[in-house]
């Protein structure tokens, strides 16, 4: 699977942007940064967005992708994710009074310019050529992690969360076909007061959700959502976990898992 990195920050400063991963070139994991960062052909090129939960820093990019891609002669894209992360950006996002309901707008091809696909948890589903498993993690507002697997080889997402041990159990079960791990870590530790309030993780609890994984378990650690301010103290506090090879994406990097 191919994953290039569009936004891998929790927050936005000049070159750091709000979270999105492409995978594929065809499907989005969250949306909190399209437009400022690929360029039109690409985005016309994408066919499903899986969305962890209704945030701005991870939806914020709809309204805009939305716009670019009306030109399509293709079906619309797909907003595959629990249904309260789905509810919330049909109600309070592109609702028609912040901006323009396009599951009610055509595009050149006469389909909605997107379609909205809530998905049950705890199951897996067929999205596409993706098997996706949504699970609840633990942040401040309903939201999911995700397991998605593409020929056999799987990649964990984690959502925004704090500790939360069902997605890591669900990781367990995948054994040596779980490839990656794209993780949140989103402030050092001399904030884990912050993080708990926020419901994110800081390295030392970042270590223990990783120590859920089985021993035998090495796929690739990914670590994304660091507040943008933050970037060089969790970098230095995550190098100093043993056992694991962790690194931080980068933004524009390209990852093959
Ligand atoms: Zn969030
Ligand atoms: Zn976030």
């Amino acid at each position: 699977m191919k994953i290039e990195v569009l936004g891998c920050h929790g927050g936005q400063l000049p070159g750091r942007n709000n979270t999105a991963l492409l995978l594929n070139n065809d499907t989005l994991i969250d949306a909190g940064t399209i437009a400022l960062t690929l360029g039109i052909e690409k985005q016309r090129k994408i066919r499903n967005a899986f969305i962890s939960h209704a945030h701005l820093d991870h939806t914020g990019a709809l309204p805009f992708f939305a716009v670019n891609i009306v030109s399509n002669k293709t079906e619309g894209v797909k907003i595959y994710g629990a249904k309260s992360a789905v509810d919330a950006v049909k109600t309070h996002l592109m609702n028609n009074v912040i901006w323009p309901d396009f599951t009610k707008i055509k595009n050149f091809g006469g389909n909605p310019v997107f379609e909205y696909k809530p998905l049950p948890v705890n199951k897996w589903i067929k999205a596409g050529e993706y098997k996706i498993k949504l699970i609840p993690v633990n942040h401040t507002v309903p939201t999911t992690g995700m397991l998605i697997g593409h020929k056999n080889r799987y990649l964990l997402y984690s959502g925004d969360t704090k500790e939360t041990s069902g997605i890591w159990k669900e990781a367990g079960k995948l054994g040596s076909k779980l490839k990656a791990v794209f993780v949140e870590t989103a402030f050092p530790d001399s904030l884990a007061f912050l993080g708990e309030a926020s419901g994110h993780l800081v390295p030392s609890t970042l270590k223990k959700q990783l120590d859920k994984l089985g021993p035998k378990q090495k796929p690739k650690i990914f670590v994304y959502h660091v507040k943008p301010e933050y970037v060089a103290q969790v970098k230095k506090e995550l190098s100093r976990i043993r056992g694991r090879k962790i690194r931080v994406l980068d933004e524009g990097g390209v990852y093959t898992v």
